[in-house]
């Protein structure tokens, strides 16, 4: 106990950037839009800018600040009870920035705004509303708080006229208590995805998994098996990484070859895809995943 793991060969290999990934890179300048792909340090941004062999190229925006009013034990995010107010510019400048990049797919996530009495859902719709007016082509997934399962919050966010309709589950139902913070809870976070489901059944959910929390086998089974069962259409499983030391350990490095396994056997469930790997991460090649297995 108390003791580090060390890192595994699989999580140290270099990851190329390519000349796609330039362009975008290149693009960004002066948009005044930041990504969580730059600023966490994404080891995926090579693959997300780069579009991989379809060219549709995937970025992560923040929306409502950098300070998050949760405290979950895996998450870096700044927190505070009271975090600034937000900024009523935001949709419309996020919006016009992301428009005018040169991008196929975006996710826009945010941090929890447990302040605010719809928890932000109407600041994202309206920038999703914006966006989707700019730019119909664009293929835009909000990967949303749960809004403390409030219900409306949820639809105004599925209403918005978004693609896809992400919450996160992060752990397998017996480690939420460990991981997340108290107001976060599976059941919470199932509901939510399921009244997403139900107010537009046509429109595509999706959740994630981190592994190496402590999870056992038949944990990430039956949780996939719930997950399935209650309509979620894709499944991200990822290798959690410690943000610091005051973080939660990593108690395994799940191998390249368990990763495998878990895809397999979301295909066989059948979620339209499933992207598991050490470095998979919620919105890994989201844009070229959607286009490979959601467009018939
Ligand atoms: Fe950006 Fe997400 Fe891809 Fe990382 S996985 S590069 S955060 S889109
Ligand atoms: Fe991090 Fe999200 Fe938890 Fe906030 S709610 S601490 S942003 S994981």
């Amino acid at each position: 106990k108390g003791e580090r793991l060390r890192l595994p060969p699989w999580l140290k290999t270099e990851i190329p950037l390519g000349k796609n990934y330039n362009r975008l890179k290149n693009s960004l300048r002066d948009l005044n839009l930041h990504t969580v792909c730059e600023e966490a340090r994404c080891p995926n941004i090579g693959e997300c800018w780069g579009g991989g062999e379809h060219g549709t190229a995937t970025a992560t925006i923040m929306l409502m600040g950098d300070t998050c009013t949760r405290g979950c034990l895996f998450c870096s995010v700044k927190t505070s009870r009271k975090p600034p107010p937000l900024d009523p510019n935001e949709p419309l400048n996020t919006a016009k920035a992301i428009a005018a990049w040169d991008l196929d797919y975006v996710v826009l996530t945010s941090v929890d705004r447990d302040d605010l009495v719809d928890g932000g859902a109407e600041h994202i719709a309206k920038t999703i509303r914006i966006l989707k007016d700019m730019k119909a082509e664009l293929l835009v997934e909000c990967l949303a708080p749960d809004f403390r399962g409030s219900l409306s919050s949820v639809e105004t966010v599925v209403n918005s006229g978004l693609d896809v309709f992400a919450h996160n589950v992060e752990t397998v139902r017996a480690l939420q208590r460990k991981a997340r913070d108290p107001r976060a809870n599976f059941h919470q976070s199932l509901a939510v995805l399921k009244h997403a489901k139900a107010v537009y059944p046509t429109m595509i959910t999706k959740t994630s998994l981190m592994l190496g929390l402590g999870e056992t086998d038949e944990q990430v089974e039956s949780t996939m098996k719930e997950l399935r069962d209650a309509g979620v259409d894709c499944l991200t499983l990822g290798q959690y990484m410690q943000p610091t030391r005051r973080h939660l350990k990593v108690e395994e490095y799940v191998t390249p070859t368990k990763f495998l396994h878990w895809e397999n056997l979301g295909t066989k469930m059948g979620f339209l895809y499933t992207a598991s790997g050490p470095l998979v991460r919620s919105s890994y090649k989201a844009g070229e995943l959607f286009l490979k297995n959601l467009v018939q």
